[in-house]
């Protein structure tokens, strides 16, 4: 039976994030036929509304209002249950990003709804749909379904291919008016860390830095490579605690959880707690001295070297295929 979804759409400095077209394809598997609305939520945002749609929305609903310019859980949530509860959706898709993982279990919970997260796949369609997703730090996938009632998804980013762009589909683009009020947080000012640069949970070329990276300057390779390649630096925590790089920069169990198409782990050894993020990478790259380091177990390529040799050969091969 076709289904109306809601999926919240994300966008940052005035551009729609990339899983939000990838909830949106997650959406149209749940909808089995069924309606596709995204929401975009911020103090401007109607002007992207339309590209949601080219990625297969069928409506999008702006709520723009001077207290959503910066997300916070009461504003949003304020503003996602006036949604809701005009439109009474069968399910509601979220990206599984920062915000994602915040707002939806405050709304599922607030709604007495099951909320499945950190979905990497979805399998059949509808009230027949089987959510993967992995667990134990990604050493095993459980395979989820929902009975009945609506459910709350989010989904992990890079692993839900997005619908093919379509520049000639049309859908209807409405606001909804909502009084946002009894903030208990108010953002002030937003202190940029090392954000600059591609998006580490949705970059699709990640080259990560080590302990084996000895010092900040020891990034700066990688960047370069990151550059040539257009992707993002990570880090291990080892390299984070030893003040090598922001701790913004950290994957593993206690940092992002990343699956970029290259992962490329530069002098890291391999801890279990680093691969509960990056083990789901689709092409996993390892550098390191020592041939029987760990990373090397789920590494598809291994090399056995000085990253500061490895590194810069690499990225002057890649600005060779560049030109
Ligand atoms: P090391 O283990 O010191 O490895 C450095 C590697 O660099 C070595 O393998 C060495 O051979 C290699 N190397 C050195 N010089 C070179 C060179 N010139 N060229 C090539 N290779 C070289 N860790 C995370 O990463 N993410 C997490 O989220 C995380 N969460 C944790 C949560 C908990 C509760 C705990 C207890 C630990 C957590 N850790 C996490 C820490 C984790 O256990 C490891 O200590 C950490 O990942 C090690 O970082 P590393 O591989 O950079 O350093």
């Amino acid at each position: 039976m076709s289904k109306k979804v809601l999926v919240l759409g994300e966008a940052r400095e005035g551009a729609l994030r990339n899983v939000s077209y990838e909830a949106i394809a997650a959406a149209k598997q749940i909808s089995e036929g069924g309606e596709i609305v995204s929401v975009l939520l911020g103090d401007s945002v109607k002007e992207l509304a339309t590209e949601l749609v080219k990625y297969g929305a069928d409506r999008v609903i702006t709520v723009e209002h001077p207290h959503l310019k910066q997300y916070t859980s009461d504003g949003y949530g304020q503003a996602l249950l006036a949604v809701i509860d005009q439109e009474k959706p069968e399910a509601i898709v979220f990206g599984h990003t920062a915000l994602g993982k915040d707002l939806s279990p405050k709304i599922a919970s607030k709604l007495q709804v099951g909320l499945v997260s950190d979905v990497t796949a979805i399998e059949g369609e509808g009230d027949a749909a089987v959510y993967v997703r992995p667990i134990y730090s990604g050493k095993a996938f459980e395979k989820v379904k929902v009975k009945d009632g609506i459910k709350f998804i989010t989904i992990r980013p890079n692993n839900i291919a997005p619908l093919v762009k379509d520049d000639g589909k049309t859908g209807d683009v409405s606001s909804l008016s909502v009084e946002i009020t009894n903030l208990r947080t108010i953002i002030k000012e937003v202190v940029r860390k090392s954000s600059e640069g591609v998006d580490l949970s949705e970059a699709k070329v990640v080259i990560a830095g080590g302990r084996g990276v000895k010092s900040e300057e020891g990034f700066a390779p990688l960047k370069e490579l990151a550059d040539v390649l257009g992707g993002a630096v990570g880090a291990s925590r080892g390299a984070c605690d030893a003040d090598y790089c922001d701790y913004s920069l950290q994957i593993g169990q206690t940092g992002k959880v990343v699956t970029p198409d290259l992962y490329i782990a530069a002098g890291i050894s391999g801890a279990i707690q680093h691969l509960a993020g990056m083990s789901n990478s689709k092409i996993i790259v390892a550098i390191n001295k020592d041939p029987e380091a760990n990373i090397f177990k789920v590494a598809d390529y291994g090399i056995v070297g000085d990253l500061f040799e490895v590194i810069p050969m690499l990225t002057e091969e890649f600005k060779k295929l560049k030109v």
